[in-house]
């Protein structure tokens, strides 16, 4: 784990198959190089998202019915504080709400995507492994494996229908988002000693001495 901390150290971040949620955007800076004013506000941002342990984390979220200015609102927040945290995903559900909600924006370049209802309508049998981390898991970076496509039908915060094919870090993301509001988070799709490593990773993170250390080595540890 150490080793593997060094290496993210000296090479930072480059594929676009990155981390689900806690990488920043391609070619965005690595935390320790932020600047203080945007470390600050993730910081901030990050202390609103809720972590492992918090029931509504295992709770399945429910269906929207109204799609008003209130939704409208609640995807405003989300799209903020997703972008706030540095993440490219966010669910309902990680800021303590129980609606089907998402919002993802998987490269920089790609508008902020909300799906309210989503449904994966089909996957592809080829299987992709990648490296996850998500904002309600600090410090936890694991390979999770996921059909590398995805079609998924919802609708908008206007309620407006749409179909979604996917591919890639968007794939990866919706179904990840999709996961949270589900009660399922990235520990239940890896196996049990890949498990126990992270969750030491995550104890570490969230130790007061290590998190200093923890936050120098990039996007990964988010205490
Ligand atoms: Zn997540």
């Amino acid at each position: 784990m150490a080793e593997e901390q060094r290496l993210k150290e000296r090479d930072p971040p480059v594929s676009a198959e990155g981390d689900v949620e806690v990488e920043p955007l391609e070619g965005a800076p690595a935390v320790a190089e932020l600047d203080p004013e945007t470390r600050a506000r993730r910081d901030a941002a990050l202390r609103r998202v809720r972590k492992l342990g918090d029931p509504v984390l295992r709770a399945t979220a429910v269906p929207v019915e109204r799609f008003d200015a209130d939704l409208q609102e609640e995807v405003r927040r989300m799209g903020e504080l997703m972008h706030d945290a540095l993440g490219i995903g966010l669910a309902a559900n990680q800021v303590g709400v129980l609606h089907r909600v998402l919002v993802f924006q998987a490269h920089e370049e790609d508008e902020l995507v909300a799906l309210v209802n989503p449904v994966i309508e089909s996957v592809s049998e080829e299987l992709e492994v990648a490296e996850e981390g998500c904002l309600s898991l600090p410090g936890v970076h694991v390979e999770v494996e996921r059909p590398a496509r995805v079609e998924v039908s919802a609708r908008d915060e206007e309620g407006r229908e749409l179909q979604l094919e996917a591919e890639g870090l968007r794939a990866r993301v919706i179904q990840h988002e999709i996961d949270h509001l589900d009660g399922i988070l990235i520990l239940d799709r890896i196996s049990r000693q890949a498990r126990k490593a992270a969750m030491r990773a995550m104890r570490e993170a969230q130790e007061p001495s290590g998190e200093a250390a923890a936050s120098a080595t990039g996007p990964s540890s988010t205490a």
